[in-house]
């Protein structure tokens, strides 16, 4: 049982995918929804063919300069000239039960609560998605985030590069735990989010008119999400996150993928349009931090019903 869906825009690869559950945890810890629909979506950045359309409607995007070749050393992103991200795509139904919960509002998180909003600024919450669980909120803190690194501590180039990946993807970390408590952890298996240093398959499509294969040439990093019951008792409706950052790319442009990333893992599900936001759906050289327009948004999610978090009547 699988689907897939996509939703792009010209730099940014924005993808959505919804496709049935693989189990990643024990079963002595969750009991994953086996019989019915689950979704897991996903957000990339990333660098397409020119030739690759991404939205017949729009004009057509020219594609910047971009420096993307396997370790290159220049930590400057590309700067992209993006046309607007394509519509958001309906999130195929979550499986219907009449013991589902409904979608109820939790507590905000007391780091969130302590935010300011700055109404003078706004947010773009109107381009966050939600899903059939309502909005992809977390309700335990804190959040168990589990960070692949080097097994060993040798001094060769390549463990070297891979230490460098690591201290970056702890600098964003540090940076979302501000706003959102987060703990690091030793086991994948027990993680809320899971952020792998990989490639991100290519979703590499026929193109029914002209018979040829339109591939992308790279994608820095994606973002999946999956629902799963937990083996509490009664059950509770939780989500996953798993972050894919590619290893190809240098220290600062993977501190701000990762920001990036870890923003749509925090539940941002969605894009803003402005540069000066860590969630701009485009890539730009000089990367900011998280903004308050990024911080406004979260809070507001926090703010929205989510099936997520609520028990499951038996
Ligand atoms: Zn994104």
């Amino acid at each position: 049982m699988s689907m897939k869906r996509s939703l792009r825009d010209s730099l940014v690869f924005e993808c959505l995918s919804v496709r049935s559950v693989r189990s990643a945890l024990p079963a002595t810890r969750s009991r994953l929804i086996k019989l019915i629909v689950l979704a897991i979506a996903f957000f990339s950045l990333t660098f397409l063919l020119p030739q690759f359309p991404i939205f017949p409607n729009s004009p057509s995007p020219s594609l910047p300069v971009s420096q993307s070749s396997p370790a290159s050393p220049s930590p400057i992103l590309p700067v992209s000239q993006s046309s607007p991200e394509a519509p958001p795509t309906p999130s195929l139904p979550i499986p219907q039960s009449p013991n589902f919960p409904s979608p109820k509002i939790h507590p905000l998180p007391p780091s969130l609560a302590q935010w300011q909003t700055k109404d003078d600024i706004g947010d773009y919450f109107a381009q966050i998605q939600t899903t059939d669980a309502g909005y992809l909120v977390w309700t335990k803190f804190p959040l168990k985030i589990y960070l692949e690194h080097p097994d060993s501590l040798n001094n060769s180039a390549s463990n070297l590069r891979f230490q460098q990946w690591v201290t970056a993807i702890r600098e964003a970390i540090d940076e979302w735990n501000n706003y959102l408590p987060l703990v690091e952890i030793d086991s994948p298996e027990l993680a809320d989010i899971i952020v792998t240093r990989s490639q991100v398959d290519r979703d590499i499509q026929l193109d029914p008119e002209t018979g040829l294969y339109k591939i992308p040439r790279a994608i820095t990093a994606q973002t999946t999400y999956e629902f799963y019951l937990s083996s509490d008792t009664p059950a509770v409706l939780r989500h996953r996150m798993k972050v894919q950052i590619s290893p190809d790319i240098g220290k600062n442009a993977t501190l701000a993928t990762a920001r990036h990333e870890l923003g749509h893992a925090m539940g941002i599900w969605g894009h803003s349009d402005r540069k000066t936001d860590a969630l701009y759906f485009s890539q730009v050289s000089d990367p900011p931090p998280i903004s308050p327009r990024d911080l406004n948004t979260l809070k507001k999610i926090y703010q929205q019903p989510t099936r997520l978090g609520w028990e499951i009547s038996s």
